[in-house]
């Protein structure tokens, strides 16, 4: 099998130009045309020579995505991709718009196996992981595509990141790399539904991304309700190794609370969650479920997400309702991807007929 070459890292390339009988230095003229000049092909990098292209082409792959969708939001210009990977599965990835910058919110795995109840990513289970290479394809793809200078990665699409931890963690070594796009660790978050072990490994890295927590309720009770990785590890032992990450790497803890009517959004589900966070250097983002058409979950109404902001605010934690983004192109995670496979299925199907 063929190494893929765009999930090396400079000091791994320039071992292997070396153990191919190559001048070091062609490493960083072929890292620098993949990782900040976005190349393609081979062909593209006009200053090696044709034979090194070609002994290149040889020796490795060099992964691209193809896009097979875009859909552009009239309200905010929110993007949204669906890109095919080399194997025929297809991911999707978002680019929106703000103030402080440009964020590309990219998938981490083909489907996803973590089973959360009001996310359509994960109904058909996982596909598989994806490489770095993929990962960082989402971004230069979109980067290319949209003329858009990226400034800030989430890693909130499909896909739970700790369930893929190696590859994550190239990806992540890999897009902040000085001879890459350097996008600075600072504006990169992570979010996880909570493998407990796998944070307390990642409060190790020295890295300095933003780890985001998917929390969804204020007790266990309930977040075994919608989560099957509450039956795993309890919100106490969750929240330990949150305070860990922060002991450890100084960054905030920012957790993510899907408020779904009646299931965990009344007065009393934010005093219990206010009491368990209330010491933790912490950000809480509140962000109104995104229905699906598989589950019968409804949007909290407007007046009483603020009620629960302003419980949280009481007891001085840092809150924001996140901004629906690209409401018109289908904005929930997995559900561009979801919408994809049925329409490809539903062909099949009738050209069976
Ligand atoms: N697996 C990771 C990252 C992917 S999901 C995680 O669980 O954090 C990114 C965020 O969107 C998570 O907080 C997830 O719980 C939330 N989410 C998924 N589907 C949603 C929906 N339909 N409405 C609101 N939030 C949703």
């Amino acid at each position: 099998m063929k190494k893929d070459i765009k999930s090396l890292s400079l000091a791994e390339l320039e071992a292997d130009m070396i153990e191919m009988g190559e001048k070091a230095f062609r490493a960083k003229q072929i890292y620098q045309w993949m990782h900040q000049k976005l190349a393609t092909s081979f062909d593209e990098m006009t200053n090696l020579s044709k034979e090194i292209r070609n002994r290149c082409k040889e020796r490795y792959d060099l992964t691209v995505l193809e896009m097979v969708e875009r859909k552009v939001s009239a309200i905010d210009g929110t993007q949204k991709y669906l890109f095919r990977l080399e194997d025929g599965n297809v991911i999707e990835s978002v680019l929106m718009k703000y103030q402080h910058g440009n964020s590309v919110c990219i998938s981490s795995q083909a489907g996803c196996r973590m089973g959360c109840r009001f996310c359509a990513s994960t109904l058909d289970g996982l596909e598989r992981c994806l490489t770095p290479s993929e990962m960082l394809e989402q971004i230069y793809r979109i980067s290319q595509i949209s003329k858009e200078r990226v400034s800030h990665v989430v890693i909130m699409g499909t896909g739970e990141p700790l369930d893929n931890y190696d590859s994550v963690l190239r990806f992540l070594l890999l897009i902040s790399d000085p001879y890459g796009l350097h996008i600075s660790q600072r504006n990169i978050t992570l979010s996880t539904c909570g493998l407990v072990p796998k944070i307390r490994k990642l409060a190790e890295e020295q890295l300095q991304i933003t780890l985001a927590l998917s929390l969804h309720a204020p007790n266990d009770e309930i977040r075994r309700k919608l989560m099957p990785i509450a039956n795993r590890y309890s919100i106490e032992e969750t929240l330990a190794v949150c305070r860990e990450y922060f002991e450890k790497t100084k960054r905030r803890i920012s957790f993510e609370y899907s408020l779904i009517q009646g299931l965990n959004d009344q007065e009393e589900h934010a005093h219990c969650l206010a009491k368990k966070i209330v010491h933790m250097n912490c950000h809480v983002n509140l962000i109104p479920v995104n229905p699906i058409q598989e589950r019968e979950y409804r949007q909290t109404e407007r007046a009483e997400i603020d009620r629960f902001k302003k419980v949280l605010e009481k007891n001085g934690i840092n809150v924001t309702i996140r901004r629906e983004m690209g409401r018109d192109i289908q904005g929930a995670c997995g559900q561009l991807r979801k919408g994809y496979q049925s329409r490809q299925k539903g062909r099949k199907e009738s050209s069976e007929i």
